[in-house]
């Protein structure tokens, strides 16, 4: 792995229990996949990690054509071709205080992992919960930040009730996001996703709607009630780690026909193919 400009083994300890991104989760990260050789989004990732940062005033210390490089070496340097990669940076090493002008300046890591793409036919059970999505204060939910608690305790009861994804509401009631992707609901041939004041801003989410459009499907970014959720015809999920994923069944309510639907399965074909003939090399 890439830890401050130079790789390292796996395997070798790095992190100082003095970092405040280990102590305090102060610090921002993004998720990425390469697919055959190519990283997708690349450019999108990385001004995506720039933003989280500078909205938490974090120096990462390098350039956005730095980060890339190292990001793109550090797939070469394990030699991956499908693969999910964890760029983090950390706003570096201060003492057991949180004050962040304690810490000198950012750690910055990449990590790789091999990963192949699913594609394939995930339905999934989610649960609504009850601890709510951030508001769009200084913690807005697009801060990618290393803070997942609220995402956590999401998956957490998710999990308890037997669910595979959480789906977040805000605090106004409208449905935010899952705890890890993106929504989107159909009915009567539309499809529906909430705007991104409530939810991160979702580079897989932002690639449905480009494909959506360009196969004609109506698409509006509007807000969603429960109500949108429980008499959907489809719904599907998306990001980076699960690509495009349908959900059959929501709170004890089956999902349409109760298996992934036709617009579903077309948006998982339309990934396929663009994530195999598009990315950086
Ligand atoms: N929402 C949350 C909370 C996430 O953590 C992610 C994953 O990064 C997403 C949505 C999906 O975003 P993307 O498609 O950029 O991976």
């Amino acid at each position: 792995m890439y830890v401050n400009g130079k790789f390292v083994p796996e395997n070798q300890p790095v992190i100082s229990v003095f970092d405040h991104g280990f102590l305090y989760g102060d610090g921002v990260f993004e998720g990425i996949r390469a697919y055959n050789g190519r990283v997708f989004k690349l450019r999108e990732h990385v001004d995506r990690l720039f933003d989280s940062a500078k909205a938490i005033d974090l120096d990462i210390g390098m350039s956005k054509e730095a980060m890339e490089e190292a990001i793109l070496e550090t797939l070469r340097k394990n030699n991956f071709k499908d693969a999910y990669i964890r760029p983090i940076v950390s706003r570096g090493n201060g003492d057991l205080g949180l004050d962040p002008l304690k810490c000198d300046k950012a750690n910055v890591f990449i990590v790789a992992k091999t990963m192949s793409s699913l594609y394939d036919t995930m339905e999934l059970k989610a649960i609504t919960v009850g601890v709510r999505r951030n508001a769009p204060d200084a913690l807005s939910p697009n801060i990618k930040s290393l803070n997942y608690l609220n995402n956590i305790l999401a998956k957490i009861e998710a999990n308890a009730k037997g669910g595979q994804e959480a789906i977040f509401l805000d605090h106004n009631g409208f449905v935010a996001e899952g705890s890890g992707d993106n929504i989107f609901i159909i009915k009567n041939g539309v499809v529906y996703t909430p705007p991104t004041i409530n939810n991160l801003k979702g580079i897989t989410r932002a690639t449905a709607i480009e494909l959506l459009e360009k196969n004609k499907i109506p698409t509006r970014v509007e807000n969603i009630s429960l109500f949108d959720v429980y008499t959907a015809d489809e719904i599907f999920v998306t990001g980076t780690a699960a690509e495009a994923a349908a959900v059959v069944w929501v709170d004890g309510r089956t999902i349409g026909a109760g298996k992934t639907g036709p617009v579903t399965a077309l948006m998982l074909k339309e990934f396929e193919k663009i994530t195999s003939t598009t990315g950086t090399e």
